[in-house]
C-alpha cells in the first residue's frame, strides 16, 4: 500500500491542482464574458447607430438633437439678412438653423432615435423686401417753328414710372415706364396768340370787398388771381374758400406787404412760408405765385422765392385803380391797354376799392366784346417749368401793387 499511497497523494494533489485551475479559468471566462457583455450591451444597448450628415455613426443612447450636434461639434450658423444685390445688410438677420430628421424638420429637443437619420442645415439668408414708388415724369417742353410770339401748342401730361426697389436699402433694380410722358409743345409763330387776360387782385381778402367782386366775376364766370396777403387771410380764412370753391387761384403777397428787397434772406422766407402755411390751413392749397409787394424786387429776392419753389411774377398792365382815379378812368386803361396774354393789377384790398368793383363789369364785357377771354395765371401759364417766359418787371416801374 505504501507504494499505492503516493500515487494517490499525487493523484489527489494533482486532482486539486487541476480543480483549482479550473477555478480559475472559470472566474476568468466569467469575467471575459461579463466583459463582453458590458461592451456589447454599452455597444448595442447604451448606444444606437445613427447617420449625421451623411456619415454612419453610433450615438447614446436618448440623445438629443442638440446634445449630438454638441457632441459631432458640428456648427450650424443662421442665415443673413442681403440687399437686393445679394450684400449682407445684417449677419445672422437670416432665416435659423434647422435639423431633418428622417425627412422631417424637428426641434433641437428631440430625442435621437435607432436608425435616425439627421441632416443639418445652416439658416437661409434672407433678400430684403421688394418695395414699388411710382415716380411722376415731368412733360419735357418741345419749342417747333419761328417767329415771334410763343404760343402752346398742346399742354403736356405727365408720365408714370414705376420703381422696384429693397425695401430697406433703397437700391433701385428695375424702373418700368407705365404711361410715357406727352410734351409739351410750344409753337413759335408770328400770328398773335389767343386773346387772353388774366384780371389779378391784390391786397386782400377783405371783407365785402373781395365778396363784391367774387359775385362779379361768379356772374360773368370771370376766373382770377387773388395774391392774398397772410395778415389778411389769417382773419378772413372763409373768403380764401369761397375764391377758391369759384375756381379762382390764390397767390402769394406776402404777409405784412414789405419791401422784400429790404428784407434778409430769412425774413422774406418768413413772410413767404408763414402765408403759404395760412393758405394751406384754410384752403389745403399750396401757393405757386408770388407777386413782392410793390412791385419791389430783384435777382436776390426772386431767387428766394424760386429756392421755395415758388414763381415770381409782376403784371403787364396796371389798371392803377390804387390811385382812385375815378370808374371810367380805370375801364379805359384797362380796356384801352390789353393785349393778348396781359396780366392785369387790380385791388380787392388795401382800401376802399369802391371804383375797382364798379369798373369791373365794363371791362369784363368790353373785353369779352374785343374777343377776350379771361384766365387765371395758372390758364394763362400752364406750362409751368421755367422755360416759359413771364412778364416780371423792372422794381421801378411802379410803386404799387
Ligand atoms: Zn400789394
Amino acid at each position: 500500500m505504501p507504494g499505492g499511497g503516493s500515487p494517490v497523494g499525487f493523484v489527489e494533489g494533482r486532482r486539486t491542482t487541476t480543480r483549482k485551475s479550473q477555478h480559475l479559468i472559470s472566474l476568468a471566462a466569467a469575467a471575459a464574458i461579463f466583459i463582453v457583455l458590458q461592451v456589447l450591451i454599452t455597444h448595442f444597448y447604451l448606444h444606437v447607430p445613427v447617420t449625421l450628415a451623411g456619415e454612419r455613426m453610433r450615438v447614446a443612447r436618448d440623445i438629443s438633437v442638440a446634445g449630438l450636434l454638441r457632441e459631432k461639434k458640428v456648427k450650424l450658423v443662421p442665415g443673413d439678412l442681403l440687399n437686393v444685390r445679394k450684400r449682407v445688410i445684417e449677419k445672422s438677420k437670416g432665416k435659423p438653423a434647422y435639423v431633418v430628421v428622417n425627412g422631417e424638420r424637428v426641434p433641437f429637443s428631440t430625442i435621437i432615435h435607432s436608425g435616425d437619420v439627421v441632416v443639418p442645415h445652416d439658416g437661409e439668408d434672407v433678400t430684403e423686401p421688394i418695395i414699388t414708388r411710382r415716380v411722376s415724369l415731368p412733360p419735357e417742353t418741345k419749342i417747333v417753328g419761328s417767329g415771334r410770339y410763343l404760343a402752346i401748342n398742346a399742354v403736356g401730361v405727365p408720365g408714370v414710372r414705376r420703381d422696384y426697389m429693397g425695401g430697406l436699402s433703397k437700391i433701385v433694380t428695375k424702373r418700368e415706364v407705365l404711361k410715357r410722358p406727352i410734351p409739351t409743345v410750344l409753337v413759335r409763330t408770328d400770328t398773335a396768340p389767343p386773346k387772353m387776360v388774366a384780371l389779378t387782385f391784390d391786397d386782400g381778402p377783405w371783407p365785402e370787398q373781395t365778396e363784391k367782386i367774387a359775385d362779379l366775376l361768379a356772374a360773368k364766370a370771370v376766373p382770377a388771381t387773388f395774391f392774398i396777403l397772410g395778415q389778411q387771410a389769417k382773419k378772413y380764412p372763409s373768403l380764401l374758400r369761397r375764391l377758391l370753391d369759384d375756381g379762382h387761384v390764390i397767390a402769394n403777397h406776402t404777409y405784412s406787404h414789405p419791401n422784400l428787397t429790404r428784407l434778409s434772406t430769412a425774413d422774406v422766407r418768413e413772410q413767404l412760408l408763414t402765408t403759404q402755411k395760412i393758405v394751406m390751413r384754410a384752403a389745403q392749397r399750396k401757393t405757386y405765385w408770388v407777386r413782392p409787394p410793390g412791385g419791389n424786387t430783384n435777382e436776390k429776392v426772386n431767387a428766394i422765392v424760386k429756392g421755395l419753389k415758388m414763381q415770381p411774377i409782376l403784371w403787364d398792365l396796371d389798371s392803377r385803380d390804387w390811385t382812385k382815379p375815378g370808374t371810367k378812368s380805370i375801364v379805359k386803361t384797362v380796356v384801352g391797354g390789353a393785349t393778348p396774354g396781359c396780366v392785369v393789377l387790380m385791388h380787392d384790398g388795401g382800401g376802399d376799392r369802391t371804383q375797382t368793383i364798379q369798373a369791373l363789369p365794363y371791362i369784363i364785357k368790353t373785353l369779352r366784346g374785343k374777343g377776350y377771354s379771361f384766365v387765371t395765371l395758372d390758364g394763362l401759364y400752364n406750362v409751368r417749368p421755367s422755360k416759359t417766359r413771364l412778364p416780371v418787371k423792372k422794381a421801378s416801374v411802379a410803386k404799387n401793387g
